[in-house]
């Protein structure tokens, strides 16, 4: 089976050292690709980096929300202009954060346009990440539409959120959330969504999947993701791991060799 992970962070710290090790246990169970996701303009830099370094690596930058602080969109505009090697295919992870603070709310969602009009204006899709804010989220995507198509990462289903997905064509990424137990609720959204929306992620290094809670998270654990898909879908594995595969290749607009 060819896997593809569309949100992983192997420039986070806790992939130092071992980097190499893990990617090359990634390839052999059939990763062919990885979406490296940047978080802010540091981390946006050592993604790019590591593409350099893996052919099956490709890269999002951007500035997630609770960085709202610390970065600009000018300072991410000049990562594109400076590094681009070919192999940026998103402006992601960018979005809305209400569970730390609500506090700087309009920064955020100013942040977050911003960084869609710099996806559109590089021809760009997005990669969104929404976390107690999908009314935000919602009304901010409406306003300020990416042209170049939006991937909602760590999708949560919420009446409010599949109708969103629905009628706008975004794609949906899940991960290791489905396994957990809150996910029982997911279950009467799963078949309102489309297999052709639907693509897998890690989100690597967080997010471990049942029953590795506790442990790093890696793009190794992809099966167990696409094994609990299937179940909800009703999709066999062998047919729901073609169909996201070929979403994500789609999505990030990436030519298989
Ligand atoms: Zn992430």
């Amino acid at each position: 089976m060819n896997y593809f992970d569309t949100h992983a962070h192997y420039n986070d710290e806790k992939f130092e050292g071992i980097v190499d090790d893990v990617l090359r246990r990634c390839k052999e169970i059939g990763v062919k690709y990885i979406i490296n996701i940047g978080y802010n303009i540091e981390s946006s830099i050592k993604a790019i980096e590591l593409s350099n370094r893996y052919k099956n690596i490709y890269v999002a930058i951007g500035i997630h929300p609770s960085d709202v602080e610390k970065c600009s969109v000018e300072e991410l505009e000049e990562v594109y202009r400076k590094y681009n090697n070919g192999k940026i295919v998103a402006i992601g992870e960018i979005g809305l954060d209400y569970s730390y603070t609500k506090e700087n709310k309009n920064e955020q969602i100013e942040l977050f346009k911003n960084q869609i009009k710099l996806a559109n204006k590089l021809k760009l899709p997005i990669c969104v990440h929404s976390r107690d804010a999908s009314l935000d989220t919602y009304t901010t995507l409406k306003e300020c539409p990416a042209k170049y198509g939006t991937l909602m990462h760590c999708f949560s289903p919420t009446e409010d959120l599949v109708r969103l997905v629905l009628e706008n064509g975004y794609m949906v990424a899940f991960g290791g959330n489905i396994t957990y137990k809150r996910a029982a609720s997911f279950s009467r959204y799963m078949n309102m969504i489309p297999v052709n929306q639907i693509v897998i992620e890690t989100d690597s290094p967080y997010l471990p999947p049942v029953p590795l809670r506790g442990t790093l998270n890696t793009s190794e654990n992809l099966p167990i993701i696409l094994d609990k898909l299937s179940e909800y879908k009703n999709i066999s594995k062998d047919e729901l791991s073609q169909i996201v595969y070929r979403n994500s290749l789609e999505f990030f607009n990436i030519k298989e060799e």
